[in-house]
């Protein structure tokens, strides 16, 4: 089992500038629910003052892993990697009642497995209105939609996997990348996979699709099951070693971090090397048109009735902005479209409480967090938000179903798809 090494947890100096970016310090006022007062649970465990079982699991739970701590901390906390090292251990540890760590399994291996997510999908929909409240255990009840968790998902896709194997440039061909589809976005953002291809074609790329990808491992590393997401990874690599590609591209901000840091994720394994050179090429599609630079929309996007152009807002999936630094890139690529307005969101980088399985693990702190994020997103006026993280869209999505003014979401490359007026084409 892994374990925390001291140079890690001693970096924390205590200085506190990390508590006010923590959702779960802002919405408890708890030490121990914030970036501190967990590093000081996982040293007291790692110097054998403490065991998990003994108070200290709660709080790790209800970290949503967003690493916001990260962002501000001057001392340069791996928190994150903590993190990871802390789930793994509470799942191995008494502190996991074995049937709940059944269910999270059940529910990761699910996520992971395409044609299964689907299947399950499609028929916990079927079911919902047949189950009553109480009817099954609260993590199960959850997951087959009847406090309406799954009948509120976007439309799961039967053309997954009708996307070719290659798509050949628009114009003057500029590279060839490789696209990750994912496991639970190939299900549930198809849409995002064809805006995606059709947006790298039109700025002149060739992109690969490789064959028998599967999931990344993002949800079992961050829900405490290295072992899994190291196989995952590992298909994955070797998926896209097959392939000459000058990218790995990404459209999911959760898969993206975890891909840019495989070599953590072997670090110490006959693979770390193979993973640091994978992991070398990975970039978030908005990263990577932002490189490149794009070719721009010739038409305006036109707004509301009445309205000098569309207004639209952007929130930071955490795993973006917090894990991989990425901010500036979006809003330059959202600014450049012609006719759209970018009208920026307070606390755009402070987590919706979707974070991968969270909301179903932790639905009343998850269900603070999307208000919150959805009073701010109605401040703006916008008529989109934006985001580039499926998690983000799928929990967004079913807190601006109850605002009176429509709000609409997407992400950034179906705007773009949108504005180069490109449809049908995948
Ligand atoms: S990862 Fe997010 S929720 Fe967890 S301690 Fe850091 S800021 Fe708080
Ligand atoms: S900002 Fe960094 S050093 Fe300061 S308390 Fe938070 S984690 Fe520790």
């Amino acid at each position: 089992m892994q374990q925390f090494r001291s140079e890690h947890l001693l970096k924390c100096i205590h200085c506190g500038l990390c508590l006010q970016s923590c959702p779960t310090y802002v919405a408890e006022g708890s030490e121990a629910d914030s970036p501190r007062g967990r590093i000081y649970l996982m040293r007291a465990v790692s110097e054998g003052r403490i065991r998990w079982e003994v108070g200290a699991t709660e709080h790790i739970d209800r970290c949503l892993g967003c690493r916001a701590c990260e962002t501000a901390c001057p001392s340069g906390v791996p928190y994150g990697y903590l993190l990871e090292i802390a789930r793994a251990q509470v799942e191995r540890s008494p502190a996991r009642p074995a049937m709940q760590r059944v269910v999270k399994r059940l529910i990761l291996n699910l996520m992971a497995q395409p044609r299964a997510f689907a299947f399950a999908i499609r028929t916990a929909r079927l079911l919902s209105p047949l189950l009553g409240e109480g009817a099954l255990p609260a993590p199960a009840a959850r997951m087959l939609g009847v406090k309406g968790v799954v009948a509120q998902l976007p439309p799961v896709h039967s053309k997954r996997e009708r996307l070719a194997s290659v798509y050949p440039p628009q114009g003057e061909r500029r590279g060839r990348v490789g696209l990750l589809t994912g496991c639970v976005a190939s299900v549930l953002f198809h849409e995002v996979n064809v805006a995606t291809i059709a947006v790298l074609q039109y700025n002149g790329f060739e992109v690969v699709i490789p064959r028998g990808q599967g999931c990344c491992g993002a949800l079992h590393v961050h829900n405490g099951f290295p072992d899994e997401a190291r196989r995952l990874a590992l298909r994955l690599i070797e998926c896209f070693e097959r392939e000459s590609v000058d990218a790995i591209v990404v459209n999911s901000a959760g898969c993206g971090s975890t891909m840019k840091e495989y070599h953590q994720l072997f670090a110490c394994t006959p693979h770390e090397a193979r993973a640091r050179a994978f992991a070398d090429r990975v970039r978030d599609v908005m990263e990577f048109l932002a490189e490149a630079g794009i070719r721009l929309p010739e038409h305006p996007l036109a707004g509301r009735a009445g309205e000098p152009g569309l207004v639209v807002t952007y929130h930071d999936a955490c795993h973006l902005a917090h894990a991989q630094g990425v901010r500036r890139q979006p809003r330059d690529i959202i600014r450049s479209i012609p006719g759209v307005r970018l009208v920026e969101l307070e606390e755009a980088d402070m987590c919706c409480g979707s974070a991968g399985i969270y909301n179903l693990l932790q639905p009343e702190m998850a269900s603070r967090l999307l208000q919150r994020k959805i009073e701010r997103i109605r401040a703006t006026g916008a008529e989109i938000v934006l985001t580039g993280n499926p998690g983000c869209l799928a929990w967004i999505a079913q807190g601006l179903r109850d605002l009176s003014q429509p709000v609409a979401i997407m992400h950034p490359v179906e705007l773009l798809r949108s504005a180069y007026e490109l449809h049908d084409r995948c």
